[in-house]
């Protein structure tokens, strides 16, 4: 699976790379905005799995982009960490009245910054920062790459591997087939929609050949994609 992609909205160049750099030696793929507009721009191109946003940007705010974040749904779920060189009392209340998940005040301790990122990510990218999955009796673990059902090692491929994590972080979600060559392959990769299929096959047999029961945990949705459960 592609590891969690993160946007940082900051229009100081200085802060901006160094956050970047730190994201980028941690593990995380990374984006970057330097202005409000750029932001709502590389959102909507990028669907970053989470928000370093700032609060003061020229043009549209940290808080107005927040606030447009949070009332659609389709950005609604993903995580935003205000950062700001305001400490008071009050802002810190504001910043989180309009739905950011978490506020920080720069100058921002790192290995703080990456531990209040990974509580976020876990809650929404459990795989993605290392968080061993469940679901039924098939267990993932991202720390060794190994997946057990029924207690039986599931052996699969690089891409059959990142199939299953993304269908297994978000258990009952319909994924198209676009959305799962975007998470599984990544967007600069070009792929026929078909190979999902293909791979998906590949990992139902994979997965039905091991434990007990040979049930198949892959639903295929007409018209719409498939999903865990
Ligand atoms: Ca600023």
């Amino acid at each position: 699976m592609l590891k969690p992609l993160v946007l940082v909205v900051e229009d100081e160049p200085a802060q901006r790379e160094l956050l970047l750099y730190n994201l980028a030696a941690a593990g995380y793929r990374t984006a970057a905005a330097a202005d409000g507009d750029e932001a709502l721009l590389k959102i909507a191109e990028e669907e970053p799995d989470l928000i370093l946003l700032d609060w003061m940007l020229p043009g549209i705010s940290g808080i107005e982009i927040c606030r447009r974040l949070k009332v659609r749904p389709e950005t609604r779920a993903i995580p935003v960490i205000m950062l700001s060189a305001r400490a008071e009392e009050a802002d810190r209340v504001r910043g989180l009245e309009t739905g950011a998940d978490d506020y920080m005040v720069k100058p921002c301790s790192v290995p703080e910054l990456m531990a209040r990122l990974r509580t976020q990510l876990r809650r929404t990218r459990p795989a993605g920062v290392g968080e061993r999955l469940t679901f039924g009796n098939i267990t993932l673990e991202p720390e060794t790459h190994r997946v057990y059902r029924a207690g039986v090692e599931v052996r699969l491929g690089p891409t059959e591997y990142r199939l299953l994590a993304t269908l297994m972080e978000r258990p009952g979600r319909v994924w198209s087939r676009a959305q799962l060559l975007d998470r599984v392959w990544g967007r600069d990769v070009y792929v026929e929609t078909r190979t999902v299929d293909v791979h998906v096959g590949r990992l139902r047999k994979a997965l039905k050949a091991a434990g007990a029961d040979g049930t198949d945990p892959i639903r295929t949705v007409r018209g719409a994609g498939y999903a865990l459960g």
